[in-house]
């Protein structure tokens, strides 16, 4: 009988203290699952640890073990996409290298899977250990995607998800740099079907991301989703246009019918200030688009394989 394939798609980026784990537990999972096929499919996005290292020793000693070897860190986004390129399996299985989503959660996915959906995710319920100020700022920024555009929004969503084939073949269609997975996963369609779990700490390390990072990735988010924030630059113009429109009138009978008296320096600091902030913003929010059409229009490459093992005959 010929089994399906399931790829584990795997990003990592010193990932080093991980790997042994991550082994483990994949293995286990395979033992048990023994109706599939197996392609443990890693990504190694320019880490500088061992990381590639343990891989490689990995493929040799497993036929199932395929990666790509990037030619320096280019982000998960676009490690995902290097792996979505190449991935073979009719289900493919997104899952960070850090043990944070628990593997053991596959089962369910599969299970789904047989029955139909096309892209299985599992939303956080909690997230241990992740500051206060972390959770706050997320939920902000779902809020704002949320109001801003019409495709429905999968909220706590990180990458832990299963596609089958078709979604894979239609993610490989976006070409774009700017890119936000997740914004184009939830534009695909396709049946989806949401779980939820705990997401658990990091097994070994710290996160990649800081804050800073976190606000890339939000406002490239929403700049490569969705137009509306110029729509509220535009709407806002409007409306502060008519008010001062309003009040030019009120200065101007001010003036003719009860006579010129100078005074109100506040008022107009205030409105000049308020005007020049709101304009400054705009520009900004101008930029940030016009940014993403610089980046766009030349057309690079997204990412760049140093090596991988992907073409070996055994
Ligand atoms: N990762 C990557 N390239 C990067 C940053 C992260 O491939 O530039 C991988 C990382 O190895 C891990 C996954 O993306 O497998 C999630 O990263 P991390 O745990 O740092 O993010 P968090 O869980 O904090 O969202
Ligand atoms: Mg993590």
């Amino acid at each position: 009988m010929n089994k399906e394939l399931i790829s584990f798609l795997i990003p990592a980026y010193n990932e080093a203290d991980n790997i042994k784990e991550l082994r483990q537990r994949l293995e286990k999972i395979s033992q048990k699952l023994i109706n599939f096929d197996f392609e443990f499919f890693l990504i190694n996005d320019g880490s500088n640890d061992q990381t590639i290292d343990l891989i490689r020793q990995w493929a040799d000693q497993d036929k199932r073990v395929k990666y790509i070897n990037l030619s320096r860190n280019f982000g998960k986004e676009i490690a995902l996409i290097a792996g979505i390129d190449h991935v073979n399996g009719s289900a493919v299985l997104i899952m960070d290298a850090d043990l944070q989503d628990p593997p053991e959660l596959v089962e369910k996915m599969i299970k789904y899977w047989q029955e139909g959906y096309d892209d299985i995710y599992a939303t956080r319920l909690s997230r241990d250990k992740e500051t206060y100020m972390k959770k706050l700022t997320s939920k902000l920024f779902y809020k704002v995607l949320e109001s801003s555009t019409t495709i429905p929004i999968q909220k706590n969503t990180g990458d832990f998800r299963l596609f089958d084939k078709k979604c894979i073949v239609a993610i490989r269609k976006f070409r774009e740099n700017q890119r936000y997975n997740k914004g184009i996963f939830d534009w695909i369609g396709y049946r989806k079907k949401e779980i939820t779990f705990h997401r658990q700490a990091r097994f070994s390390g710290k996160s990649k991301y800081n804050y800073f990072q976190l606000i890339d990735l939000a406002i490239n988010g929403l700049t490569s989703f969705t137009t509306t924030p110029l729509r509220w630059a535009t709407i806002f113009g409007a409306i502060v246009s008519i008010f001062t429109f309003i009040y030019i009138v009120v200065i101007i009978f001010h003036k003719l019918f009860i006579g010129n008296t100078v005074s109100g320096y506040p008022s107009l600091m205030s409105v000049i200030l308020f005007l020049g902030g709101i304009q400054l913003l705009s520009l900004g929010i101008i930029g940030e688009y016009v940014g993403k059409i610089f980046y766009e229009t030349k057309n690079r490459p997204l990412y760049l394989i140093e090596d991988s093992n992907l073409n070996q005959i055994d």
